[in-house]
């Protein structure tokens, strides 16, 4: 496989880029992670990396994935140094290819690997996982209340876009340390119904089928609380409420979120 060539990484490597000058990836903020289908069998491990746990579907897998204290602005300037492939064992991660300065992968690989997992069950196309400092959705969490049902319904309401991108809605973690097992858990408890989980006063977690697909819906939402943050104490004279959301899934052949809407 010629690694750098290779057309997802290549939209891997676009999108980390995309997402600093969004000014989401402060410093080491953010990391990504994708599911290669290559068959990587003929590699050999450079070395390995120790793992607490690993969802058992995903032994013999391989993800390319950030480095940990990597910036995000840095992986198109030297993509070797930045960005690893690693085949993930029951114990540990074998590193095939990167990381050649010696850096290990992104902290977060266990919410990396938790939400694989469950999205991959989910949807057989799931490929990616983006974690990002999207200011407004972040911003949001301070002022909004944290339920997945009044987060999600905030944000369809403020964009006409949204419900066509996440009927599943948006699913809110409330803060926690980062860097986990447990946030990692939690994160894919979450991502069993929505592909779109916010972590409070952090950031949020976005899956799809490619890098562009996993921004695409990260960008949709933070535009959402965007404009939340725009008028949320403003004097509102016209709104998409449940009955005009309702008329847009019946216009466009889309089933909500059970239970979400009134
Ligand atoms: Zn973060």
């Amino acid at each position: 496989m010629d690694i750098l060539n290779n057309p997802v990484i290549q939209e891997l490597i676009r999108t980390s880029a995309t997402i600093y000058t969004h000014g989401w990836a402060e410093r080491n903020g953010g990391n990504i992670s994708m599911l290669l289908d290559d068959d990587l069998s003929g590699m050999t491990p450079i070395k390995s990396f120790p793992l607490a746990f690993t969802p058992p579907d995903l032994t013999g897998a391989c993800i390319v994935i950030t480095g940990s204290g990597k910036y995000l602005k840095n992986v198109s300037l030297d993509p070797e140094s930045n960005l690893g492939i690693l085949r993930i064992a029951e114990d540990r991660a074998e590193l095939l290819w990167g990381f050649k300065d010696g850096s290990s992968p992104s902290s977060e690989l266990a919410s990396h690997l938790f939400t694989h997992s469950v999205r991959r069950k989910a949807d057989p196309m799931h490929h990616v996982v983006t974690h990002t400092h999207a200011t407004n959705l972040v911003a949001m969490t301070f002022i909004h209340p944290l339920s997945d049902r009044a987060f999600t319904k905030t944000l369809w309401s403020m964009c006409t876009e949204c419900m066509m991108f996440f009927p599943d809605g948006v699913s809110v973690l409330p803060w926690m340390p980062c860097g986990t097992d447990e946030i990692g858990r939690k994160t894919a408890d979450k991502m069993r119904d929505s592909r779109i989980v916010v972590w409070a006063h952090h950031g949020v977690f976005g899956a799809g089928t490619s890098p562009d697909d996993a921004l695409g819906l990260i960008e949709v939402a933070e535009k959402a609380a965007e404009l939340y943050m725009k008028v949320y104490d403003k004097e509102i004279l016209s709104k998409i409420d449940d009955t005009r959301l309702r008329e847009l899934c019946d216009a466009q052949n889309i089933i909500p979120r059970a239970g979400y809407l009134d």
